[in-house]
């Protein structure tokens, strides 16, 4: 079911490291298509080359040979500054440790984008960072700083920040990992709420509950993708 022109184009994308005793060939010629609105889980053993390929994806680093393509644009053609510009517009980046800024309050966190790719006015963006706010249930803490906030809470900071451009593309290098279980619970059903709303998501996991839950799941082992079987539960929830 590959679609003409799918939102993620990963084409045979080498990528060596220089280890201390010699070359690490971490991903060794991968291929991958993710289409608009799929709900996509990476999982692989530690150090297998999880984050090294959203790094891939997102741009943050660069691939040894092969290309990666978002919305039909090849990003490797793009030099820093454009890379960052098209970044910001198109891709949200969720981390394990959240990366908010500590002397910003919550909603300064969340216009950084938008003052950042300026698609919004100035006057607009506190606005619509409120109501980015309000859909990741956030509202009443707006104007706190963020170690005031739970580890849930500076998730869903970060997540409301991934959104602030509004792009097409959603990207978690293990977004749960840091919280508990409960709390993962309740930042996945938000991750699956944004992909029903139109959102593509890409998501490493170490959870084999919430890996369950993917529609579609990637290995990452021994610098290749395998297509895992979709282990979705078709149970009703008890
Ligand atoms: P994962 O996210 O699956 O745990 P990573 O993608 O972080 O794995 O790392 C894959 C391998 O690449 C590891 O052996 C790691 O040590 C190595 N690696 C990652 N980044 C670098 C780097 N910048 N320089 C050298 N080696 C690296
Ligand atoms: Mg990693």
């Amino acid at each position: 079911m590959a679609a003409a022109n799918p939102l993620v184009h990963v084409d045979n994308v080498v990528k060596d490291f220089q280890g201390p005793a010699g070359v690490i060939h971490v991903l060794k010629s991968v291929s991958l298509e993710v289409n608009q609105g799929e709900f996509v889980g990476v999982r692989g053993p530690s150090g297998s080359g999880k984050s090294t390929l959203i790094n891939m994806i997102t741009g943050i680093d660069r691939p040894t040979s092969g290309q990666v393509s978002i919305a039909g644009r090849p990003i490797e053609r793009m030099s820093e500054n454009e890379l960052a510009r098209f970044r910001g517009k198109h891709i949200g980046v969720i981390f394990q440790f959240f990366q908010l800024l500590p002397t910003l309050t919550v909603i300064e966190n969340t216009m950084l984008p938008m003052d950042f790719c300026r698609m919004w006015k100035p006057r607009e963006r506190p606005q619509r960072a409120m109501q980015l706010l309000e859909q990741v249930g956030l509202a009443d803490q707006a104007h706190k700083l963020p170690n005031t906030l739970s580890g849930g809470q500076q998730q869903r900071a970060a997540i409301a920040r991934a959104l602030a451009n509004d792009p097409p593309l959603l990207m978690g290098d293990e977004p749960t990992g840091n919280l508990d279980s409960h709390t993962a619970d309740k930042v996945f059903t938000l991750f699956q709420d944004l992909v029903a709303q139109g959102k593509t998501f890409i998501m490493v996991t170490h959870d084999v509950e919430l890996a369950r839950r993917m529609p579609r799941l990637i290995e990452v082992a021994d610098g290749v993708l395998h297509e895992a079987a979709p282990a979705m539960a078709t149970m009703p929830a008890a």
